[in-house]
């Protein structure tokens, strides 16, 4: 029986963001979301940590091939997100307010059907050095 590893890869993106919340108040939306809710967007260096959880393949000694993971990775995700504002740029974001947790599940969305194969186990969205949202699907 191979045994079951969980491998990561890391990948980074800078994008900008608003995100505000049409039922609130302006004052409501600035005490939630403070430097988020800045008017015309801010922007964070995102990291996102992409961990594949499956058995070793006994003839490559590897769980996923590591360039198409890369790949798949680029185009879904940097390519769409990297320099860009989460709030007008990006097709499947479109309509949710950018916050981490709304963008971690999106994600999730786009990457869990390319990769396949129950191989993605979790993501990790870093927004700042002390923040971060984990999902699992
Ligand atoms: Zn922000």
């Amino acid at each position: 029986m191979p045994a079951t590893v969980i491998l990561t890869k890391r990948t980074r993106f800078c994008a900008a963001h608003r995100l505000n919340c049409p039922s609130l108040t302006p004052e409501e939306n600035l005490r939630l979301y403070d430097k988020c809710n800045n008017e015309n967007g801010h922007g964070h260096n995102y990291q996102l940590i992409v961990k594949i959880r499956g058995e070793i393949d006994p003839v490559t000694g590897m769980v996923i091939n590591l360039n198409e993971l890369k790949k798949i990775i680029k185009e879904r995700i940097i390519v769409k997100l990297d320099h860009k504002h989460l709030n007008h740029d990006v097709d499947f974001l479109e309509g949710i307010n950018p916050t981490a947790e709304n963008v971690v599940v999106a994600i999730w969305e786009q990457l869990n059907p390319a990769i396949g194969d129950n191989l993605l186990y979790e993501l990790e969205l870093i927004e700042t050095e002390n923040n971060a949202v984990f999902y699992r699907g």
